[in-house]
C-alpha cells in the first residue's frame, strides 16, 4: 500500500530525513516511535503534502502511484487521512457542518452519492455510539476552545466517518489523558480491517497498551534504525532510546 524508498527531506535547508525506508501493507498497523525531534512529524507532513518540506531524494509510492506527484486534496480523495498533532481551529464553523462537508467531499471523490442532513445525522450518531462518545462536540465550532482530549475525539470521529484507506495519526507527545488515549485506540481498533493500513506515530509506549501494532519502528538520525514487534515498544518504554545508541539518551 505504501512504499517509501530512500526518502530525504529538508526544511529551510536543514536535512531532517536521511534515507528513510518503510513498507506498509494493507491490513497492517505500524507504530513509529523515536526521540523528540527525530523527524516523526516531518514524515507525516510529507505524506500529507505540506509544501514547506522539500523532498531532496527518494520516492513514495501509494497504491502503485507516485504520491509526491499528488496534491494534498488528491491524496485525501485517494483515501489518505491525516490526524495532526495540532488540529486547526475554525471559529464560526459548526462542527456538524464541517464533518458533513468533509464526508461529502470524500464520497464525491469515491463516486458515492452525497448524504443529506438526515442521513448524515443518522450515520454520525452510529459512529459516536461505536466510539462511546456523546453528541456535545457536534454543536460547537470546529476545534475552537477544544481541550487536547476533545480535539483528539473529534479527529477520531472524523476518521471513522471518512473511512480512509490509509490513516496516519501523529500523536501529541504529552497532555492526553488516559480516556483520550482510549478513544484513539478505539478509533484505530474499530477501523482495522484487511484493506486498510494505519501508521500511528507516538512518542510513548502508553498508547500501544491499547493498540496492538503489527510492526514497531524506531526513527533516529533521519532514518528507521530498528523495526520489530510490540516487544520493541515495551523495551523502549523500559530502557529509553539510549541502549540503541548512547547519544539518543538526551534527546529522548
Ligand atoms: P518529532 O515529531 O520526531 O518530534 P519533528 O519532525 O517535529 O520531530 O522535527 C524534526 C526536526 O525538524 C527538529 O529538529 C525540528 O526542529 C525540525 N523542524 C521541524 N519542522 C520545522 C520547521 N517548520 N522549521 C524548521 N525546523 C523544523
Ligand atoms: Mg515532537
Ligand atoms: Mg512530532
Amino acid at each position: 500500500m505504501l512504499h517509501i524508498n530512500n526518502l530525504h527531506v529538508s526544511i529551510n535547508g536543514k536535512a531532517i530525513l536521511n534515507g528513510l525506508n518503510l513498507d506498509i501493507k494493507p491490513g497492517e498497523v505500524h507504530a513509529l516511535m523515536g526521540p523528540n525531534g527525530s523527524g516523526k512529524s516531518t514524515l507525516s507532513k510529507v505524506l500529507a503534502g505540506r509544501e514547506e518540506y522539500i523532498v531532496t531524494a527518494g520516492s513514495i509510492t501509494y497504491q502503485g502511484q507516485d504520491l509526491l506527484a499528488l496534491a494534498p486534496e488528491e491524496r485525501a480523495h485517494q483515501g489518505i487521512f491525516m490526524a495532526f498533532q495540532y488540529p486547526v481551529e475554525i471559529p464560526g464553523v459548526n462542527n456538524t457542518y464541517f464533518l458533513h462537508q468533509s464526508l461529502n467531499a470524500i464520497r464525491k471523490a469515491r463516486g458515492e452519492p452525497e448524504l443529506n442532513s438526515l442521513a448524515f445525522m443518522r450515520l454520525v450518531r452510529d459512529k459516536l455510539k461505536a466510539l462511546d462518545m456523546d453528541e456535545s462536540l457536534l454543536k460547537r465550532y470546529v476545534n475552537t476552545g477544544f481541550s487536547g482530549g476533545e480535539m483528539k475525539r473529534n479527529e477520531i470521529l472524523q476518521m471513522t466517518l471518512l473511512e480512509p484507506r490509509f490513516a496516519i495519526l501523529d500523536e501529541t507527545d504529552s497532555g492526553l489523558d488516559i480516556d483520550a488515549l482510549k478513544i484513539v485506540a478505539k478509533g484505530v481498533n474499530t477501523l482495522r480491517n484487511p484493506e486498510r493500513a494505519m501508521l500511528v506515530i507516538t512518542h510513548y509506549q502508553r498508547l500501544l497498551d491499547y493498540i496492538q501494532p503489527d510492526v514497531v519502528h524506531v526513527l533516529s538520525g533521519g532514518k528507521i534504525v530498528m523495526s520489530g514487534d510490540k516487544s520493541l515498544a515495551l523495551e523502549l518504554e523500559a530502557k529509553g532510546y539510549g541502549w540503541i545508541h548512547p547519544e539518543w539518551e538526551e534527546a529522548a
